[in-house]
C-alpha cells in the first residue's frame, strides 16, 4: 500500500476493524518511511449470482428481496428476524456452492419452501401462495390439505 504522503511502498497495519454489517475492513496504516498514518478500506469482491425468472428475464440475486419475502411470510409467527436472516444465509450459501453463477427462480423458491415447511407451516403456505401464484381457492386448499 503506497503512502499518500511520501509515496513509499511499505507500511505496517496499526489497527484493523471489521464492520460486520458491511463486510468492510478498515485498516489504520503507518508509513515505514515518513511515519504518517492513513486509512484503507478492504472488501472481498462478491461474485454476482443471477436469478433466471420464469419469463426468462434475468436479475441479480438480492439478499434483501429474499429476506423481505421470508419476513412477510413470517409475520406474527414465532420465528424471529435473526432466524430469517440465517435462512437467507444458508440458502445463499448453498446456491453459491452448487450453481456458482446462475440459478432459476424456481430452484430458489423451492429451497425457501423446503426450509419454511420444516420450521413453520403457516409461513410455508403464505410463501407458497405468493410464489406459486395459486390460481384459485381450490388449488390453495389442495396445498393446505397436503400439509394436514
Ligand atoms: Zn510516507
Amino acid at each position: 500500500m503506497k503512502c499518500p504522503y511520501c509515496g513509499f511502498n511499505d507500511s505496517k497495519v496499526v489497527d484493523s476493524r471489521l464492520n460486520e454489517t458491511s463486510g468492510v475492513t478498515r485498516r489504520r496504516r503507518e508509513c515505514l518511511e515518513c511515519g504518517k498514518r492513513f486509512t484503507t478500506f478492504e472488501k472481498v469482491e462478491e461474485i454476482p449470482l443471477t436469478v433466471i425468472k420464469k419469463n426468462g428475464e434475468r436479475e441479480p440475486f438480492s439478499r434483501t428481496k429474499l429476506l423481505e419475502g421470508i419476513l412477510r411470510a413470517l409475520v406474527k409467527r414465532q420465528v424471529d428476524r435473526e432466524k430469517a436472516e440465517q435462512i437467507v444465509d444458508d440458502i445463499e450459501g448453498s446456491l453459491r456452492n452448487e450453481f456458482q453463477h446462475e440459478v432459476t427462480s424456481k430452484e430458489l423458491g423451492d429451497r425457501v419452501l423446503k426450509v419454511l415447511k420444516e420450521i413453520d407451516k403457516v409461513a410455508y403456505i403464505r410463501f407458497a401462495s405468493v410464489y406459486k401464484e395459486f390460481k384459485d381457492l381450490e388449488e390453495f386448499t389442495q396445498e393446505l390439505e397436503k400439509l394436514i
